[in-house]
């Protein structure tokens, strides 16, 4: 058969943590802590197994947990998603972005990405006949020249994909950076896929800007979120995504065919956590010191270092060590020195050049300090 993904292979997400396996090497770089998920989360997911939640749930969602993800729109952003309406429960916020691009995408539409992008944008694109835009940030700032965003836009864009906090980069999307969004998509029927799945990873006091906050854009957006990002558990792969009605009523049209619905008993033990807001109020300050020890540890060693802004990567500049491919030397590092990162340019399809490292600090204390005595031995 001809292949409909001729050019991806195994990603690198597999890649590097395979090999960290291998061996034997502190696995910093697949996004996953090492500490385990909240004992009060697993004891109330147990309770719903145990009082009668291991039926298929209502497709949208389990009704409590829907309730519970609107109120935290409302407690965090003064912005209402109705329960009902607008608001979809998915396996993962992976599960949201594959269906929404696959309900909105005929071939031939034209989607903008910023590179370096996350991976999964692309090949559901290319699935779906869609051509994808990338425009270019680069190191270090990772900055948008918004002149370059309004002259990739034209009659053929029906979606932009935007994500801040920013994987791989950890910065931050400012709120004259969405304003900028939000004038060059005025007036047009693009879709913006908007996926926050790190927005309670964010430091230094600084304000998640969800695209909700701007009446406009909110009008015209998919927000995906990830409960594996948000409650420490990446191996539930639960999400949810929020749109306006119009928007939503297609995306079940597709959604119900794709998973139907997910995990009961998980949605269920989900909802009762989030009745305390504190669960998800608490968590900027909790990464926030996982950050502050990894940069305290490593301010000795040879990277050039920016501090993270967002999510729980912090990416370092190798460029005065050495001039190797970041691939090569990502893997050297994982093999001869034990520590594993996810090199940048796997996410660059223009700029292989960037030396650039990934570190995932979400992290225990322990493996914290193990790592960064390494990092200031390279
Ligand atoms: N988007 C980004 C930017 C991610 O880093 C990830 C990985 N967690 C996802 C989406 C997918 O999230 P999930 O694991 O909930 O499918
Ligand atoms: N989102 C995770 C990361 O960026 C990886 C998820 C995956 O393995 N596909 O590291």
């Amino acid at each position: 058969y001809k292949s409909k993904l001729p050019n991806v292979s195994t990603n690198i997400f597999s890649i590097m943590s395979a090999l960290a396996n291998q061996h034997n090497a502190l696995n910093l770089s697949q996004g996953f802590p090492n500490y385990p998920s909240s004992q009060k989360l697993n004891d109330l997911v147990n309770n719903a197994m145990n009082t009668g939640y291991n039926q298929y749930a209502p497709m949208p969602g389990n009704l409590d947990l829907l309730t519970a993800i609107s109120n935290k729109y409302q407690l965090l952003y003064n912005n209402s998603y109705h329960p009902e309406k607008e608001i979809t429960v998915t396996s993962g916020a992976s599960q949201a972005i594959f269906t929404i691009i696959s309900t909105f995408i005929r071939p031939n539409d034209e989607v903008i990405i910023f590179t370096p992008a996350y991976d999964c944008y692309e090949p559901a694109i290319e699935l779906n006949g869609g051509k994808t835009i990338t425009i270019q940030l680069s190191a270090p700032d990772y900055g948008v020249n918004w002149e370059t965003v309004k002259s990739k836009i034209s009659s053929k864009t029906k979606m932009i994909i935007i994500n801040s906090p920013h994987n791989p980069s950890g910065t931050i999307w400012s709120e004259t950076d969405m304003l900028q969004l939000q004038d060059l998509t005025k007036n047009t029927d693009i879709i913006v896929l908007s996926d926050e799945v790190y927005e309670h990873i964010i430091f230094d006091g600084e304000q998640h800007q969800s695209v909700c906050l701007f009446n406009d854009l909110k009008q015209r957006s998919f927000i995906t979120a990830s409960f594996g990002k948000t409650f420490h558990n990446t191996g539930w792969k639960i999400g949810y995504c929020c749109a306006p009605e119009y928007l939503m009523s297609e995306f079940r049209k597709a959604h119900q065919f794709n998973v139907f619905c997910v995990n009961h008993p998980m949605q269920k033990g989900l909802a009762d956590y989030m009745q305390d807001s504190k669960t998800y109020t608490s968590l900027p300050n909790f990464f926030q010191q996982k950050r502050d020890l990894f940069l305290s540890l490593i301010s000795e060693s040879r990277f050039k270092i920016k501090p993270s802004q967002g999510t729980y990567f912090q990416v370092l500049d190798y460029s005065e060590i050495t001039g190797e491919y970041d691939v090569d030397f990502a893997k050297r590092l994982t093999k001869d020195f034990g520590i594993a990162s996810i090199p940048l340019s796997v996410f660059n399809e223009n700029d292989k050049d960037d030396k650039v490292l990934r570190f995932c600090f979400a992290k225990t204390d322990e493996t914290l300090v193990k790592a960064t005595e390494i990092i200031c031995k390279i």
